[in-house]
């Protein structure tokens, strides 16, 4: 499809903007024919008169239909998960079974309220009981708190609970060392957390740079924060020799576990020495996500960092009932009730309906998917760090910016007329014009060749009409907007003529 596509004639309203409802209808156009009067019928004046309302309501006057194509109308106009394929690098973007959905708004977990009495909110507790163990089966670190709201917040939950446990060995430490192709929120975290950030530089292949990281560590350093797989997709092959170097100055280890989705039943951040870490439901555990939440960053540490754990912690009791706990050096509460238990249900119905088998399967599927891709895209747009992935990818767009003058966002904007979303881009930021593709398992084979051969079509117009490329989307309700201001002055008030 181009511009000028006789099939999208200029003025048609594919999911482009139409009138705003207070500028359609017409003052006659009703919703709902009233029943007849059978009170005293009182003008309009004088109803205002009686009441502090001096002129009538500006409010749209429409049919039922008007308003069901208004609403629906609007529904389409954002690209969503269920509108087509969604590579969004480290987001996770994968389809959540509706199922879940259901499962999460039956009565019983609905309708609980968090200060019920614990008699009667047992099936609830036991529901988290169930979840906190089987992460802690799933990430090899035995305790367990289900109340971050997200994954930044996991983070710094543990970097609270690291500050308490260095604290009570009588050595709290100043730094936490975050290696450069880290996600914005690790440093954010440990900032707010009160530690200073020392960046260390990746090595050639994209993984931690052994002798930067020694380098780096003395008895100052509180820990290490490290996403792996990291944010180029790549699992880290030093992974045991970084912990041991970390702990080896009396250091933890920090797992940003967002990309747990890679390593489902494979692999356990536990057994490869990490003392801590979260994990996204939202993005691993089948929360749809993208709109602002709500999330959940349940937070799995080793048996030592366990005393200090936020609570109060759902327990199951010596009588087989459930209750709440707290743990004697417990950092206190991060989150009011339990945290986002409807978030809960759903990872847990995820997990018991897949399995262990099914999780695993999950994983390699998500791996498979990524690495065919990569395979088939990396003639065409470089791929920097030329190694096996895990679920997720980054290509560089260098080449198109050299040879034709197109750029990394001209490529994510075209691929929106093609009807997939674009993948992230420009981070990591150590990969030049970078496009991070996460395809994930729930993509089919036909849907992934066809991002595939989308992405080669664009570089073929890259090359034969950079501009048409410079102009894209044409097909969305809005083009390009000045990403700035649209952050920080978005314009979302209509304001009725009479009011001007
Ligand atoms: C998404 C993500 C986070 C942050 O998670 P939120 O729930 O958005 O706070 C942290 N690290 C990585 C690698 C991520 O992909």
């Amino acid at each position: 499809m181009t511009a000028s596509d006789a099939r999208f004639p200029k003025d048609a309203p594919v999911r482009g903007p139409r009138a705003l409802i207070f500028e359609t209808g017409s003052p006659e156009s009703r919703c709902v024919e009233a029943p007849v009067l059978d009170v005293p019928e009182i003008s309009l004046d004088e109803a205002l008169a009686g009441g502090v309302r001096t002129q009538p309501p500006a409010l749209p006057h429409v049919t039922e239909v008007e308003i069901a194509r208004h609403y629906h109308h609007l529904a389409t106009m954002n690209f969503g998960v269920d509108s087509g394929p969604y590579p969004l690098g480290s987001c996770t973007m994968k389809y959540n079974p509706r199922l879940n959905e259901d499962v999460c708004r039956l009565e019983g977990f609905a309708g609980l309220h968090p200060y019920q009495p614990l008699e009667t909110i047992q099936g609830g507790l036991g529901l988290m009981v169930g979840l906190a163990d089987t992460l802690a089966e799933i990430t090899g670190l035995p305790g367990v708190t289900l109340q971050p709201a997200a994954g930044a917040h996991g983070e710094f939950t543990a970097m609270m609970m690291f500050r308490a446990y260095h604290t009570a060995m009588g050595d709290p430490r100043k730094r936490v060392v975050i290696p450069d192709a880290a996600h914005g929120t690790n440093p954010a975290s440990v900032h707010m957390a009160g530690y200073e950030v020392t960046t260390i530089a990746s090595d050639a292949n994209g993984a931690v740079d052994l002798e930067a990281l020694k380098a780096a560590l003395d008895t100052d350093v509180a820990a290490l924060m490290l996403t792996n797989p990291n944010t180029l997709g790549l699992f880290d092959p030093n992974i045991v020799a970084i912990t041991e170097a970390v702990h080896a100055v009396g250091a933890l280890a920090y797992c940003d576990g967002a990309n747990m989705n890679a390593i489902m039943g494979k692999t356990r951040p536990g057994d490869m020495g990490f003392d801590a870490m979260h994990i996204n439901l939202h993005k691993t555990f089948s929360t749809p996500h993208g709109g602002g939440g709500p999330g959940a960053g349940p937070v799995c540490v080793t048996a030592a960092l366990a005393p200090f754990l936020p609570g109060p912690l759902p327990v199951r009791l010596d009588d087989g009932t459930y209750g709440l706990g707290w743990t004697d050096r417990s950092i206190g509460r991060v989150r009011s009730s339990f945290g986002n238990f409807g978030v809960f249900v759903r990872a847990y119905a995820y997990v018991l309906a897949l399995g262990g088998d099914g999780l695993r399967a999950a994983s390699e599927q998500a791996v498979l998917s990524a690495n065919y891709m990569k395979e088939k895209l990396k003639g065409t747009y470089p791929l920097p760090y030329d190694r096996p992935c895990m679920h997720e990818f980054v290509l560089s767009g260098s080449r198109l910016r050299k040879e034709h003058g197109v750029h990394t966002l001209d490529v994510a904007k075209r691929l929106l007329d093609y009807g997939i979303h674009p993948p992230t881009i420009y981070f990591p930021l150590i990969v030049d014009e970078s496009i991070m593709f996460e395809p994930t398992e729930t993509e089919s084979l036909e849907d992934i060749d066809r991002m595939i051969e989308v992405m080669l079509t664009i570089a073929a117009e890259a090359a034969s009409d950079p501009d048409l490329l410079h102009g894209a989307p044409y097909s969305t309700p809005v083009r390009r907007l000045d990403e700035a201001r649209a952050v920080k002055q978005p314009d979302l008030r209509w304001r009725p003529s009479s009011a001007e």
